[in-house]
């Protein structure tokens, strides 16, 4: 294998910084890369102005270097063009944005699919939607090991069917949704797909125009960009035929005091001053991923995520949440000990320098469905190496110890 996670670590100036440090809650955020951070501070020393309304030289700069990271946006996704990039605050936002805009065409008695895996972020607009709409959600059930379950595709997707909101990826269990069937299945009854792709863009670049879907959202903080700023990827022809979110600056064709025509997508999208450091950050972040060695780095992700399924396998009282097999997985393992609350053995871990998440994740469906109130989860990415791994599970022999 061709792939240094050492060296990979020196592109992050946090952890080069903290080599005591074992970070794997990389599903909750992944650390800024130094192409994001010298691409964000190069436009806040040289070329900051407001985007899209200046004619002088530095506001034609700052304009320059936001749209070329609309199109290394459009590059990693495999974009048709950068026109199909709406830049966003976040996942969250993205999907609120079309939960809204694309809602606004909804009646009561239309149905939008999810499944029972998503995070909050792709449940709670619907539901509020439902609110405001009357729509009706039917929900994909899940297999025993909380894979989407395919095989209760055609009575959940049925001809009522308006759009399938589903995530690419758990931030619970790492499970992979078999998106072809699903897209299919929407195609089939004239449906759009939105796909959460949060934890997905984390682990490679992604071909939109393969998945087929129309709308596809992910946040910059997962793929090692800036916080507050995300994307929108909306196939031109869907995104053209969605009205507004929000209204205000920038999105606007003409104003007058009668009424407002607006922009073509994607500024239509973008009221107000976006967050211009960050999207130049991100785009920078991306441009710099594509290029990295991703199946090596997967297979190494891969191989640690075994080492700590075997190491978790010997401790007393352990449930894993999620498939066990690493096939269609992402390298993030949840799991739980008879006895021990998440948090609990999460403070422990801290003690060993150990970073992990305890709780319900934001998927609290995915919760009841599993019948616990939450679990410890360890999500891996390319820096990390057999020693965060090991450091986890002593701390976690620890926590039996001590806490059992
Ligand atoms: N969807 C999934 C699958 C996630 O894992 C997350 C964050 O953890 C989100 C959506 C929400 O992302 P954000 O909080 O960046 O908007």
């Amino acid at each position: 294998m061709n792939f240094s996670p050492a060296k990979w670590r020196r592109h992050f100036p946090l952890l080069a910084a903290h080599h005591e440090l074992h970070y794997l809650d990389n599903a909750a955020t992944g650390q800024t890369c130094a192409a994001a951070l010298n691409a964000a501070t190069a436009f806040d020393t040289q070329s900051r102005a407001n985007v899209l309304r200046g004619t002088y030289r530095l506001a034609e700069q700052a304009d320059a270097a936001y749209e070329n990271a609309r199109r290394q946006a459009a590059a990693y996704l495999n974009a048709a063009g950068s026109e199909e990039v709406v830049f966003t605050a976040g996942t969250t936002a993205s999907i609120n944005l079309v939960a809204h805009a694309f809602g606004e065409g909804l009646h009561a008695g239309d149905e939008v699919v999810l499944s029972l895996a998503e995070h909050h972020s792709n449940f709670v607009p619907w539901q509020m939607l439902r609110e405001r709409r009357g729509v009706v959600l039917r929900l994909l059930p899940l297999t025993a090991d909380g894979r989407i379950d395919l095989s209760r595709l055609g009575e959940t997707l049925t001809p009522r069917c308006k759009l399938a909101a589903v995530t690419h990826a758990s931030n619970v269990t790492g499970a992979v949704t078999g998106l072809a069937p699903i897209v299919a299945a929407a195609r089939a009854v004239g449906a759009r797909v939105l796909i959460d792709g949060a934890q997905a863009v984390q682990h490679g670049p992604v071909d939109v125009a393969a998945l087929g879907a129309d709308f596809y959202a992910f946040s910059g903080h997962k793929a090692f960009g800036p916080t507050g700023v995300g994307v929108l990827w909306g196939r031109g022809e869907a995104l053209a035929a969605l009205p507004p979110f929000l209204g205000g600056g920038g999105m606007i064709g003409r104003v007058t005091v009668e009424e407002t025509t607006y922009a073509p997508p994607p500024r239509r999208f973008e009221a107000g001053t976006p967050p211009i450091a960050q999207a130049i950050g991100l785009g920078a972040a991306l441009d710099w991923l594509r290029a990295q060695p991703w199946a090596d780095m997967n297979a190494h992700t891969a191989r640690l995520a075994q080492r700590l399924i075997d190491g978790l396998a010997v401790l007393r009282g352990l449930t894993f949440l999620g498939p066990r097999d690493l096939k269609e997985r992402l390298p993030i393992v949840s799991f739980n000990l008879e006895g021990i609350h998440p948090h609990d053995a999460c403070q422990v871990l801290d003690e060993y320098g150990v970073a992990v998440r305890g709780g319900h994740h934001c998927a609290q469906p995915l919760m009841d469905f599993f019948g616990v109130q939450g679990a410890v989860r360890a999500s891996i990415a390319p820096y990390n190496d057999d020693a965060d791994i090991d450091a986890l599970l002593a701390g976690l022999q620890d926590a039996v110890r001590k806490l059992k």
